[in-house]
């Protein structure tokens, strides 16, 4: 009997799987990407496409040409369910698809809860395709007069997203937007200080604020309330509050952990429905939780790979060690970054240049399966 090998997302964590697709497909299994899109587009380099500093064209994979080059079939849908006992996955479309193996790269999504009832724009910072809209959206806006940018979140999707704002004004010639971030208790909490203070004073320089001490309640009418009350008016709002996994488990009443994505063993697999595996942003790990960072979806690729070929042929499972620390750079715009590694701080052009030279080497590995 033909083995069906049925993969849901064409995400970070699905890379060696399409780069070994054309390989399944040679062994005999029937294999099936699902994805909601033609493209996927590569995280690391979204803050820089919003900047200007990189085409969008560049920094997306055309994950449907990999697959149908591979042999595979792509199906351009959304999973909604899937059925583990009947081993099936259901589509948006009313289709379905039956599965022997079943991968998931699901990823993640910024949730909308705060916006209630806004007449302003609002744009998650996820998914990515999403800031190509809103760079146009600034442009536009920012053409004819100063506007008022408010970022909903603390972290470092919310410094990145600031920075790229402030190159893509200038270097486009628009008046630079007044943005303020709505951070939270504190500003990129899990930084060290001396990460922190550089990225203040280079927040500082270009007139951006910051505010601390509470949180954003709602985004409603022209702007956000804050939990205290103090309304704040912007022309647009972006919510870069953290993202939380797909609800596609929970909908489908699969075992997840407590911030809902799917519970994997470190074999990367369902410990109930050992055919299900999944990978990246969309799981909780069993052993530890994860940062849900596109750093952990790659290093999870080839064991994902190897155990999804490893259960439909028999073999022993190998396990997913996350390893102690990352390496995170932050794109800061007007080409200066920020790179953290343990205790180790490094700001300014280098920083830009190293992450530059990492992302679109990574980009150009996968780019050769279009
Ligand atoms: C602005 C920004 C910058 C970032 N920069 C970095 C960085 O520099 N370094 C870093 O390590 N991390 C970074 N991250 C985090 C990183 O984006 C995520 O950790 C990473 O994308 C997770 O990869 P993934 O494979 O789990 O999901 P994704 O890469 O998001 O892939 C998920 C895929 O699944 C598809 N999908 C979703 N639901 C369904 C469904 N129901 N059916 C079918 N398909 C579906 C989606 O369309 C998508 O293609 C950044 C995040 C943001 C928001």
């Amino acid at each position: 009997m033909v083995k069906k090998l049925v993969f849901i997302g064409g995400g970070h964590a699905h890379m060696e799987i399409l780069a070994n697709m054309a390989r399944m497909v040679a062994r005999g299994y029937r294999v099936t990407l699902v994805a909601p899109a033609e493209y996927h587009y590569y995280s690391g380099m979204g803050p820089g496409m919003l900047g200007g500093t990189y085409l969008p064209g560049r920094i997306r994979f055309d994950t449907g040409k990999m697959v149908r080059k591979a042999g595979a079939t792509f199906i351009r849908d959304y999973a909604v369910r899937i059925d583990p006992f009947k081993k099936r996955v259901h589509l948006r479309s009313g289709s379905f698809l039956d599965y022997h193996v079943l991968s998931c790269n699901v990823g993640s999504r910024v949730p909308l809860d705060l916006v209630k009832g806004a007449r302003i724009p609002v744009f998650g910072v996820k998914p990515i395709e999403k800031l190509v809209r809103l760079q146009a959206e600034i442009i536009r806006r920012a053409s004819a007069r100063k506007i008022k940018i408010g970022i909903v979140g603390g972290g470092p999707s919310a410094a990145e997203i600031a920075g790229n704002i402030w190159q893509l004004a200038t270097r486009r010639g628009a008046r630079v937007p007044q943005i303020t971030i709505l951070a939270g208790r504190r500003f990129l909490p899990a930084f060290r200080e001396a990460a922190r203070r550089r990225v203040l004073a280079l927040m500082k320089k270009r007139n951006q604020r910051i505010v601390t001490g509470e949180y954003a309640a709602t985004v409603a009418g022209n702007g956000v309330i804050t939990e205290s009350g103090r309304r704040l008016g912007f022309d647009l709002v972006i919510l870069a509050t953290g993202v939380r996994p797909s609800c596609l488990f929970k909908d489908s009443g699969l075992p997840v952990g407590p911030d809902q994505g799917l519970l994997v063993n470190p074999f990367l697999q369902s410990p109930e429905f050992p055919e299900i595996f999944a990978a990246g942003d969309c799981i909780f790990f069993e052993s530890r939780p994860l940062p849900k960072l596109g750093v952990y979806a790659v290093r999870q690729n080839p064991v994902l790979l190897n155990n999804v070929l490893a259960q439909s042929e028999g073999r022993p499972l190998q396990s997913f060690v996350p390893g102690k620390g990352h390496l995170l750079i932050l794109n800061l715009g007007g080409g200066k970054g920020l790179l953290t590694k343990g205790r180790l701080t490094l700001g300014g052009k280098p920083a830009f240049i190293i992450k530059d030279f990492i992302d679109r080497r990574f980009v150009a590995k996968y780019k050769v399966l279009e």
